[in-house]
């Protein structure tokens, strides 16, 4: 992996930015306090997207090639949680990310791509036409799940996954 594609996705807890825990995790401070650094949610990941970041704790990697899959959702980092670190609330979600389309995205660029889409398999990415313009990739915010399966084949890496309150770059601005 090269340091540039790392440094691109910051969520990558390296780059500085907060580490994104496991889905489930309990609040930052709670989390700290309860995660024992056991490692098991790792090894019951199956789609390897959780792994060791700063201090031992796990966080999940988007980095493109980590975990094509994303998160499935599947439960089974929250099962392996014997320390209370995940836990399952009810009406609250597994975690608050969205998916961030950013200035490569090739639409924004006038070149036709609907491959985010095509991946997105909630339907949670829609195309509105543009007068004048190439159709850019439009998150329906309510539907992503911020999974992440999108992220992996966008020919220029264009996506992230973050934190709710991020806005999408491509997206926005003139027509
Ligand atoms: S829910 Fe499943 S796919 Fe998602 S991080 Fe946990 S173990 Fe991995
Ligand atoms: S299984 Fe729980 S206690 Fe162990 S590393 Fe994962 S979150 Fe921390
Ligand atoms: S993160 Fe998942 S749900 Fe959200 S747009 Fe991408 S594939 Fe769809």
């Amino acid at each position: 992996m090269q340091a540039s594609r790392r440094a691109f996705f910051a969520i990558r807890p390296s780059a500085g930015t907060p580490a994104v825990r496991p889905p489930w995790a309990l609040a930052e401070a709670a989390f700290l306090e309860k995660c024992t650094r056991c490692a098991a949610c790792l090894d019951a990941c199956p789609t390897h997207l959780l792994v060791k970041g700063g201090g031992g704790f796990p966080v999940a990697d988007f980095t493109p090639g980590q975990a094509p899959e994303g998160c499935t959702f599947c439960g089974d980092c929250r099962r392996a949680c014997h320390d209370g670190a995940l836990q399952q609330v009810d009406g609250q979600p597994a975690w608050s990310l969205r998916a961030v389309f950013g200035e490569t995205c090739l639409a924004a660029r006038n070149v036709v791509c609907r491959t985010c889409g095509e991946a997105c398999e909630v339907g949670a990415i829609s195309f509105p036409p543009r007068l004048g313009g190439v159709a850019r990739p439009q998150l329906v915010a309510d539907a992503c799940s911020g999974c992440g399966a999108c992220l992996a084949d966008c020919p220029t890496q264009a996506i992230r996954v973050l934190p709710d309150s991020s806005h999408s770059i491509a997206t926005q601005g003139a027509a």
